[in-house]
């Protein structure tokens, strides 16, 4: 049997509104990893939009690592980054975790995240397969290059061939970092696929300060944009906090790649 079907390195341009994502020109994603309150999200989304992103990202059904963390605000959290968006002028990506969430995710969001924990979810891969919004798809924290580009082969071969891939970061024997982000993947997975590939230096590296080195390492290596978790006092962060910039930290990234 032959392995790719429907993704055979021809190019795909991911059209959001505006936005080409693909076409050579960076895209900008950036928020908070969860969205906290009301008040938290609009308040970053207004300054990002400043600032000059083109997508806010914020978490409502938040994949823990442990149970007793803060889960997300579900659905309220969906009707709060929704608005944030409006507000900013803004497009939105927000993770789905549970197929049986699909519907209401379907309602708030324009692009609609598979996290790394959920790459190697078959069932969830088709039903976002059958869905006409783009996916974000994050590499699995163990997965080859190989099993990564078949999961998407799972949303595409069921109809859906708006697919972003995120490289986050795989397990490695180094612990210094949380994950070792992998940027070789970029070239690798951008010429196998022709799909757009985006780098998350944040959870790709779990270091505030390695945020901005690996953003500017990424974009040097043909990444079609970054997404960065952006905390407005990331001390105070309900999680990753510390991985996440400040906006004046943040701010400052963006102008510097001007
Ligand atoms: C996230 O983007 O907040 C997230 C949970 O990422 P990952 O799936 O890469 O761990
Ligand atoms: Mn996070």
């Amino acid at each position: 049997m032959k392995d790719k079907k429907v993704l055979n390195g021809e190019k795909v341009t991911v059209k959001l509104g505006k936005l080409n994502i693909g076409d050579g020109k960076p895209v900008f994603m950036a928020g908070p990893c969860s969205v906290e309150s009301r008040e938290q999200i609009i308040e970053t989304a207004l300054q990002l939009k400043e600032i000059g992103v083109d997508v806010l990202r914020g978490g409502a059904f938040k994949p823990r690592t442990s149970p007793y963390s803060f889960q997300g605000l579900g659905e309220k959290g969906l009707k709060y980054l929704k608005e944030a968006g409006e507000k900013a002028g803004l497009p939105i990506v927000t993770e789905l975790m549970d197929e049986k969430n699909l519907n209401i995710i379907m309602e708030y969001t324009d692009i609609i995240q598979i996290g790394s924990r959920n790459m190697y979810n078959y069932p969830l891969l088709k039903a976002v397969g059958k869905v006409d919004k783009p996916i974000l798809l994050k590499r699995g924290m163990s997965a080859k290059v190989k099993e990564w580009i078949l999961a998407a082969e799972y949303i595409a071969s069921n109809g859906n061939k708006n697919i972003i891939l995120c490289e986050r970061g795989i397990r490695t024997f180094e612990t210094y970092t949380r994950n070792t982000l992998d940027l070789a993947v970029v070239p690798i997975v951008k010429r196998e696929t022709g799909l757009p590939v985006i780098v998350d230096p944040s959870h790709g590296t779990g270091i505030r300060d390695l945020v901005a080195p690996m953003t500017r390492a990424s974009l040097a290596c043909g990444a079609d944009g970054v997404m960065i978790e952006v905390h407005p006092n990331p001390e105070e962060a309900l999680s990753d906090g510390h991985q996440s910039l400040s906006l004046e930290e943040y701010g400052e990234l963006k102008n510097s790649l001007l």
